[in-house]
């Protein structure tokens, strides 16, 4: 249930109103917009009786949230999200960002060497995964903690913000010093992990699972939520469908729903959609036309000797020629 109230209302009204809720054993979310204040109240809002809080001086108007969402909801938070992950690097609210680099840290040269080309050519997050979710046991895991220790210290050198995939809350104390942790497609469903990343402050990237649908989605950033982290920035990355040409498909729609559903900010990540590194720019192009706040690409200095997804990964001159691209629509789409 969502509670507006009247312009003008005092500090003094409002907290008394909140204490009541509280009283009747709800939590209250409060969105402060530019015209309106929003109170979001969760948790068994039945007993509530509408009618009486309709008829409160300080209230505008009062609708019931039948979305099982409410944290995620753009009802409950009208203005978008913008996930501060630094003062000059931020997510959502207009602000775009580039995520690059390999797809797992190899090397402490492989990583400083991407790192500083992604970075001239506009990225402002660098990526490797340390972690790795592979499909057979025998093949690359990831370097692990060291792989961890490469990020910062191509972080120190570069100045560039860090992200990492996390497959278990155990290893929550090694993400210290990265900047935002991902949660991969495999684990968007990993409850136990999701509530363990509510507790933190710290900005999560949670990505869309292979065969996961939208409201799939907000419920698992729910989760997060639900714990009291709302630095949440969603990621379409390709689901499973009957097509096998491409890895997976690409459901640009989610960009424009999740617009409308949820004031988190989405980014797209055409690198593990298609699976082929000439497409990988085409579909960053439109996903920026489609009005995605970012978008991660996977580079590899050496595609053909990468570890892990080489197919998909694109040398830093092509990441460069596709970043101009996207500025270029950007700026066709006045964003
Ligand atoms: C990744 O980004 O490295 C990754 C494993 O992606 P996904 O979870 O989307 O498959
Ligand atoms: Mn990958």
């Amino acid at each position: 249930m969502i509670a507006v109230l009247k312009q003008g209302t005092d500090e003094k009204q409002m907290q008394n109103l909140i204490d009541w809720f509280k009283d009747q054993g709800l939590d209250v979310h409060v969105s402060r917009g530019e015209y309106s204040t929003i109170l979001g109240l969760i948790g068994d809002t039945a007993k509530i009786d509408i009618d009486l809080l309709q008829g409160l001086d300080i209230i505008e108007s009062v609708k019931r949230i039948t979305e099982p969402y409410k944290n995620a909801n753009r009802k409950f938070h009208p203005d978008d999200t913008v996930v501060r992950v630094t003062p000059d690097v931020q997510f959502g609210g207009g602000h775009f960002q580039f995520i690059a680099g390999p797809c797992s840290v190899e090397s402490r040269e492989q990583v400083q060497n991407i790192a500083a080309e992604v970075k001239k050519a506009g990225a402002g997050v660098l990526r490797g995964g340390a972690f790795k979710p592979r499909t057979s046991p025998y093949d690359f895991q990831g370097l692990k903690e060291e792989g961890i220790h490469i990020l910062e210290e191509a972080k120190k050198k570069t100045g560039m913000p860090i992200i990492t995939e996390i497959m278990n809350a155990n290893h929550l104390p090694m993400f210290e010093n990265v900047d935002i942790i991902q949660v991969g497609a495999r684990n968007m469903q990993n409850f136990e992990l999701l509530k363990e990343l509510g507790k933190i402050r710290k900005p999560i990237l949670l990505k869309r699972g292979l065969a996961a649908t939208i409201k799939e989605l907000l419920m698992s950033a729910e989760y997060i939520m639900a714990g009291g982290n709302d630095q949440i920035i969603l990621c379409e990355r390709g689901i499973r469908t009957y097509e096998t040409v491409t890895r997976n498909t690409l459901d640009l729609s989610a960009v424009p729903v999740l617009h409308e559903l949820t004031h988190l900010p989405v980014v797209v990540d055409p690198s593990h959609a298609l699976g082929i590194a000439r497409m990988v720019k085409p579909m960053a192009l439109a996903a920026a036309a489609a009005g995605a706040d970012g978008l991660m690409i996977e580079v590899h200095n050496d595609p053909q000797k990468a570890l892990c997804d080489g197919a998909q990964s694109l040398t830093p001159a092509q990441f460069a020629d596709l970043a101009q691209g996207v500025r270029a629509v950007l700026d066709a789409v006045k964003r």
